[in-house]
């Protein structure tokens, strides 16, 4: 600033000259100017919204793309409250957080909403917001960001629909395949019935022995193959359970080395069964379980190795001190246990390491195509999950042409006192002490109804018949039956009606009433015991089973056509027994024919005469029934005229 100075005449004599250096200023004006500038050209070309709102709720401000993506002009939105733009549902969620905000300045993170757009449509949005606060803390307004997630919200949308869908495809399939299961077991039990029955007439021509043996052969093979397919979907639906009962380790595990060591024998291969420690006698596991895994790991280790050998390897890896444990001074402490490892190795063809994975896979099968048609792929899928479920993990370790290892480890609970069941076969039983009972079948298929009546009065039993519910409460009034079989799923009114009502009238308070069903579903099985029945039995009924439930139920003494040739009148039966009774085909254990009859045999194989050893080994079948698994191999070889095997595998009985 320049300022003239005059002196008294009012002449200027100088100019008085202020000047302030106001470059600095200028700078800082110019860096606020580009800093506004370059943060103006962020707000506006971001593609997310930036946004003002004043401590009440309107907006002060918005960024100008709020018009690319929501339609409205910022100058429309500005002086608005933000509320009125959200969807209904999540205005309350958006006030809320906003008060937190406001009176608790807690910032706003990743709040999800559905904002209207000038279309019409909504838009889902996430938004982050803060305060800016002045040195009292008061608020001077929010700043917040919001980006569209309408794409990525729909994705999920759809996502999530797809899920669900395919979860109610999976539970229809399941559905479907345990209903397919019943239907499919149920002929089966007519078809399996009446080969029992019929295996059981003496007079049947060698030809037509074998043939139904190759009809109940079938018949089994249907029924594992239906089983297998079940346990797979009711894995999948997460229904399957598993059923611990204790069982004598050592005879379970010699019981499946036999078989195999027969199998191996069969395909000119060795089987080595080999503990690898001092094994506990018994053990607390799921033994149908455990024994299914085994059979399919030998099953394939046996079919996949072609020269060489296959070994069925068991120890316990941290062998409990079971001297120490003794429960009868300590009965609080718990049963003591062990880790037992499982191992299955062969020399067989072994698996590429990129196939090691999938042959975990349902229906995968991999390697050589002509081996395929042999099995079903479902195995493997199956052991693993059912390891799984017992507590343990089935591992593979392969080379391919060297062969494979699969195992696993288990912990299971040790049983300190120990007693065998004895065992006993139907074949011999003729009839009961004591008097006349009265047994009403009820189900709904003339052709189940016959096969039991078949099995029963011959017997002793007096049998009467019903086609449902209702006929059953009628019958029952009149014939007063000891016991009742109670078909479950029946029309007019079903077993579990019947069995409800019959348990309500007095005179019926304590007749036995056994359900049986083709029904896959365990819960049906706990429902019938529920209403008031006192046992269940699977179909396709075993008879074994049936009768053992007799014996348990009626308290009957049952009469032996030769009660020499048995020692044990009792029948193992266990609840577990019953309940299991039609999962899957047991293995007998091999117990050691009569050294005459083996003299005979060996006599008879060293001539040759491998008819003759047909017609002795099918009356073996009737007077020893326990020797099955040793009957079936005999007969086996002998129809296939495989003289020198047969001698070396009785010979190995003779030592
Ligand atoms: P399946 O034996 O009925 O085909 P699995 O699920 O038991 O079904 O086995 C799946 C596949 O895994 C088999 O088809 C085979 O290709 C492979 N596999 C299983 N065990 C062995 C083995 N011990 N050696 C070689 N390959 C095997």
């Amino acid at each position: 600033a320049n300022k003239p100075i005059f002196n008294e005449d009012g002449q200027l004599i100088e100019i008085l000259s202020v000047g302030t250096n106001i470059t600095a200023l200028k700078q800082t004006e110019a860096a606020l100017r580009e800093s506004e500038l370059k943060f103006r050209r962020i707000v506006e070309n971001a593609n997310d919204i930036i946004y003002m709102l004043t401590p009440e709720g309107t907006f002060s401000y918005v960024s100008p793309n709020w018009t690319e993506m929501l339609g409205h002009d910022p100058a429309d939105v500005i002086g608005s409250h933000f509320a009125p733009g959200i969807h209904p549902d999540d205005r309350q969620k958006c006030l809320e957080q906003f008060q937190q905000l406001v009176e608790h300045n807690r910032p706003i993170t990743g709040l999800e909403y559905r904002v209207h757009h000038k279309d019409g449509s909504w838009r889902w949005h996430i938004s982050n917001a803060s305060t800016v606060r002045d040195a009292d803390g008061r608020m001077l307004y929010c700043v917040g960001i919001t980006r569209d997630v309408t794409e990525r919200k729909q994705a999920e949308a759809e996502l999530q629909q797809a899920k669900e869908v395919a979860e109610v495809a999976n539970r229809a399939k399941s559905e479907f395949l345990a209903n397919m299961s019943h239907e499919l077991r149920t002929p089966l039990n007519g078809i399996l019935g009446y080969t029992q029955i019929l295996q059981q007439n003496r007079s049947l021509s060698g030809q037509d022995a074998q043939g139904l043996d190759t009809i109940q052969q079938c018949g089994e093979h249907l029924l594992t193959l239906i089983n297998d397919v079940l346990d797979l979907s009711k894995i999948e639906a997460r229904r399957m359970e598993i059923h611990p009962s204790e069982f004598h380790l050592p005879n379970f595990l010699q019981a499946i080395a036999d078989l195999f060591y027969l199998r191996a024998q069969q395909k000119g291969i060795a089987f080595l069964y080999e503990p690898l420690t001092d094994l506990p006698t018994a053990i607390r596991s799921d033994e149908q379980r455990l024994r299914q895994v085994l059979l399919n790991l030998l099953g394939n280790a046996i079919k996949f190795t072609d020269s060489g050998g296959v070994a069925l390897k068991v120890g316990c890896l941290n062998p409990p001190d079971m001297q120490s444990e003794d429960p009868s001074t300590s009965p609080s402490s718990p049963s003591p246990s062990c880790l037992l490892r499982f191992q299955v190795e062969d020399t067989g063809i072994g698996i590429a390491p990129d196939d090691l994975e999938d042959i975990f896979q349902p229906f995968q099968q991999v390697g050589d195509h002509r081996r395929m048609t042999e099995g079903t792929g479902l195995g493997l899928a199956i052991s693993r999950r059912l390891v799984n479920l017992m507590g343990g993990e089935l591992k593979v370790d392969s080379t391919l042409g060297q062969g494979s290892t699969f195992w696993f480890e288990l912990q299971v609970s040790i049983v300190d006192r120990w007693q065998e069941p004895s065992l006993l076969k139907t074949a011999a039983i003729t009839g009961y002490q004591g008097p006349r009972r009265k047994v009403l079948i009820v189900d709904e298929r003339a052709e189940n109804r016959t096969v039991l009546t078949q099995f029963l009065a011959p017997l002793g039993f007096e049998v009467a018949e019903a086609v449902d519910g209702q006929d059953c409460l009628e019958k029952a009034r009149n014939f007063f039956p000891d016991v009742i079989f109670m078909d479950l799923v029946m029309p007019v009114m079903d077993g579990f009606e019947a069995t409800r009502q019959l348990r309500r009238s007095p005179e019926f308070q304590n007749t036995v009433i056994i359900a049986a069903s083709a029904s896959a579903f365990e819960h049906d099985q706990q429902t019938s015991l529920n209403m008031g029945c006192d046992a269940f039995l699977s179909k396709p009924i075993r008879y074994k089973h049936l009768l053992a439930t007799l014996q348990n139920l009626l308290h009957l003494d049952w009469i032996y056509e030769d009660s020499n040739a048995f020692d044990h009148p009792e029948f193992p039966v266990s609840s577990s027994d019953m309940a299991l009774s039609s999962e899957n085909v047991t293995i007998p254990s091999l117990n050691q024919p009569p050294s005459e009859v083996l003299k005979e045999l060996i006599q008879l194989a060293q001539m040759g005469a491998v008819l003759e050893i047909q017609e002795r080994v099918r009356q073996l079948e009737q007077t020893h029934p326990s020797l099955i698994s040793f009957t079936t191999h005999v007969r086996q070889l002998a129809e296939n005229f495989q003289v020198r095997q047969l001698q070396d595998l009785l010979q190995r009985y003779e030592s």
